[in-house]
């Protein structure tokens, strides 16, 4: 791509659609028709696209585009956080659930509950995913 050549590429600036075209197509993200821009102009185009991306999936759990690696990373530190929290002395509060007003108690043991609960659905995710990683190894 050099600085005079031209580009076919979606000019929505709304549109996450990054990928270059060719004369007359049309974006299969937003449906317009894919524009002749400088080579330099698409870029910061593309630029201007993919910061807004960056920017909107900041906070997301997951992204599309994000590595095995990546997740697994991320699993393992919320995974660590939790037991710290839960190993943590303010975390002891559920010793002291049967002094709570009525009210109080069904909320707090309403939470432990969702808690215990993730954790089950943590563990039967793991499994899922050896098993899978079995099958494809089996399969491949
Ligand atoms: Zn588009």
């Amino acid at each position: 791509m050099g600085i005079l050549s031209k580009t076919y590429i979606c000019p929505e600036m709304e549109c996450p659609n990054t990928v270059e075209g060719k004369e007359g197509q049309v974006c299969p993200e937003c449906g317009t028709e894919y524009k002749k821009m400088a080579s330099i102009q698409a870029k910061n185009l593309m630029v201007f696209k993919q910061d807004q991306i960056n920017a909107k999936s900041k906070n997301m759990l997951f992204k599309k585009d994000m590595f095995d690696g990546e997740l697994e990373f991320k699993i393992t530190n919320d995974m660590d956080k939790l037991a710290k929290d839960e190993a943590d002395k303010d975390w002891k509060i559920w010793e002291d659930i049967s002094s709570f007003e009525p009210e109080a108690q069904t909320t707090a043991l309403g939470l432990k509950t969702i808690i215990e609960q993730n954790k089950i659905i943590i563990r039967q995710n793991e499994l899922i995913y050896r098993q899978l990683k079995k099958f494809n190894e089996k399969s491949s």
